[in-house]
This record gives structure tokens, sequence and C-alpha cells, in this order.
């Protein structure tokens, strides 16, 4: 007999009170959290997510670099389960809900589904990844990257803090150095709910963000090279001012993002000047260049274009310019079928909703490397996290939290 679950709900203020409870653990007097990787306050936090996977009925894996999976059956086990995760490390000034809000929305999904005697046909798993934050350990989602194989359990575990410990080392003092060969866990498909991290929701009154892709990013240092001299002697047609070349492209990277809209980005965040000082004509500027597109046929487009602007920039001043692409991610595009579940249970539950792309990192990106993927947002407050003050309405939680059980019903199939 197959159920109908059209009218089920999470449980909204349990959701916010487990949110409360493991923000206890590591907070601070701002009203954060700081809960670092592999920190005693990890463990503890860890410990608790554990016990109450435990009390909801599910059995716990923990692989070599510490990822937990927790998994509730499903009547045909055979089946690669449909995961739900996040991580509940933090940043040193983090926030209550950046990430912890994704695996307790998952622990709150079997919780409901629990209360109601659901039975699913595929397993549901809920998964927290390790070190998702970076801030501790390089890299950042070290726990989701290992599993998918962007690097090596070698390179995780050798990974040191400031004061020279290392993943490995901690991993197996707080006692989460399983013994599953990361990656060797098969996933039917993955679904992140996480907050937005910024402010289009908010700013669009919606309640739902249903995202449908992560932002690529490529990252140049540029470097204009001219000549030092004095401010008052050298005449102004005899100047070679790395400062005013470097002024003619900056603008620039701006325009480039403006001619590819709506998901362009074109940010100079860092500029040292050469040799910084009032009366001499600056010798040499260094800046960094962050453009950003949701396509990597787009992110390559504008690529070119600074590219080309910065070659006829060269030939026009005569000064020698640097352009180098130091880091490159390349968009990642969820997959339709999750994509979809997510869009048709916000649909069918009514709620306000709007598609987002995501202009941060997230687990999801490297889960999507294995399985198909795809996330839901909910507003923060003015769009803010990785801050102490971050925060979240209870109601657009719940609203992520129902839209979750939704979309993984719709996959894993009520029986
Ligand atoms: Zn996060």
């Amino acid at each position: 007999m197959t159920m109908t679950t059209e009218a089920l709900r999470i449980d909204g203020k349990r959701l916010w009170d487990a949110l409360m409870e493991l923000a206890q653990i590591g907070a601070t007097d701002k009203g954060g959290v700081k809960r670092l990787a592999l920190t005693d306050l990890d463990r503890q936090g860890r410990d608790l997510v554990v016990r109450w996977g435990r009390e909801a009925g599910m059995t716990i894996t923990i692989d070599q670099i510490g990822n937990v999976f927790m998994r509730r059956a499903g009547t045909n086990d055979a089946l690669p389960p449909v995961m739900t995760g996040s991580h509940i490390d933090t940043q040193p000034t983090g926030g209550k809900f950046d990430g912890n809000y994704g695996v307790l929305a998952g622990l709150e999904v079997v919780r409901t589904l629990n209360d109601h005697g659901i039975r699913t046909e595929a397993p549901i798993e809920v998964a927290f990844w390790t070190n998702e934050e970076g801030s501790r350990f390089v890299p950042v989602m070290m726990g989701s990257g290992v599993f998918c194989g962007a690097f090596t359990l070698e390179h995780a575990y050798a990974a040191k803090d400031v004061d020279g410990k290392t993943v490995g080392e901690e991993l197996e003092r707080i006692g989460y150095r399983g013994d599953q060969v990361p990656g060797d866990h098969p996933i039917g498909a993955y679904f992140e709910t996480h907050i937005e991290q910024g402010p289009v929701l908010e700013d669009a009154d919606k309640v739902i963000g249903v995202v449908p892709a992560v932002m690529g990013l490529s990252w140049y240092d540029c470097t204009v090279t001219g000549m030092e001299a004095h401010a008052g002697p050298t005449p102004m047609h005899l100047r070679r001012d790395a400062m005013q070349v470097a002024a003619k492209i900056i603008p620039e990277v701006v325009a480039i993002a403006n001619r590819y809209p709506p998901y362009g980005r074109g940010t100079v965040g860092m500029m040292q000047v050469f040799p910084n000082s009032r009366n001499v004509i600056p010798g040499q500027v260094k800046f960094s260049i962050d453009l950003r597109n949701v396509s990597d046929e787009l992110l390559n487009r504008m690529h070119d274009e600074i590219t080309a602007f910065v070659d006829q920039t060269a030939r026009d001043t005569g000064l020698d310019i640097k352009l180098e692409r130091v880091s490159y991610y390349p968009p990642c595009p969820f997959h339709p079928d999750v994509v979809g579940a997510v869009r048709s249970a916000t649909a069918k539950l009514g709620y306000p909703a709007m598609d987002v792309v995501s202009g941060a990192g997230h687990d999801a990106i490297y889960a999507a490397r294995l399985a198909p993927s795809g996330m839901i947002f909910v507003p923060c407050k003015d769009g803010i996290s990785h801050n102490e003050i971050e925060d979240a309405q209870p109601a657009h939680l719940e609203a992520g939290c129902n839209v979750l059980l939704h979309a993984m019903l719709e996959r894993a199939k009520v029986v």
C-alpha cells in the first residue's frame, strides 16, 4: 500500500531546538559559534549529532577522512541511498546556521519519517563532511574533496594547522578516523540545504532558493611595471606611471562582468603599490582580479576579454603588464533531476521561490562529481554569514526542511 505523504510536514520547533542546542557547543559571547574542524569542540558537536542519529534509529559509518554517514534503512537496501548533508565545523567567528542547518535538516527529515512510520524504498542517509570551512586546515571542503577524489587522503592527512598539528593526528585524537575508504560509498542522489550567504532571497522577499548551479571563478594576479621617478621634476609626457595604467584596467574588470549578466562578477579587491610614496611616480602596481560566472563558456569569454584588454593596454602604453591566472574553479551545474525535485517540492508546498545561483563553495560541488546533486537555499538576515551575527528565521528554516523532505521522498520513493 502506498501512503499519501502530501500533508506531511517536519516539526519546525524541533529543528530549531536542535540548531540551538548544537550551537551551544563553542558558543561565543556575541551569539555566534566557534567550532573549528577536529578540535575538542568539533568532537563534542560530532558526538551530539551522532547520538541524535542513533536515537533516530540510524546506523553510523565513518570513513578515513572523518566523514560521517548516518543511515536509515530502505525497504530495498541494495539501492544507493538518497543522501543529504553539509558540515558542522565553523569559522572562528562563525554562526549557528552555516552547515549545521543542512545536517540538522536531514536529521529532522528522518525524525519526521519515524514519527509517521513512513518507509522508503531507497535508504536515506544524513552526512556531515569533515573540515568544510578550511579555516584551521587547508584546503576547504576537505572531507567531500577526498571523498570524490579531488585530492588524496595523504594530502589531506598532512595538512597542518598553525601549531603544526596535522589532520591525520587530530582525526585520530578525537576518535573520528574511520575505516571506510573515502568514496567507497555509493550515493543515489545528494541534496544540501543551506543558508544563502547572500542577499538575493531577502531582497526579493522569497523563502526558497532553487539552486541550478554554483558559479565558477577565475583568479588573476596582474602586475604593471613602469618606472619610479620624482613626482616634481619629471614632466608628464616622460613618465612611465604604473598606477595610471592599472587605473585603465580596473574599470574594465567591472565592465566585463556587466557585459555578461545576470551572473557575471568582476572584482579588484587587493592592490599593492611600489614604492607607495606620495611624491614618487609608482614604478609597479600589483592587483588581483576575480571573475565569476555560471557557465564555462561565459567565464572563458570573460577570460578572453580581460586578456585581450590587457594586451592592448600594454601596446598602447608601452608598459610591461603581466596577467597570470592563479586559480580556476569551473562552474558546477547541478543535476536537472535533483533541481527538478527541489522545484516541484517547492511548488507543491506553495512557498515563494526563485532560482539563486550560489556564489560560494559547498560540499555539494564535490558530491556532484559522483552523483546527481542539488541545493536548497533559505534566506539569512542581510545576507550575512561567516559572522557571529549570522541569523535566519525559524519559519524559513522550517520551509527549507519541508522542501528537503518532499524532494528526498520523491527520489527515495515512499512504499
Ligand atoms: Zn557552509
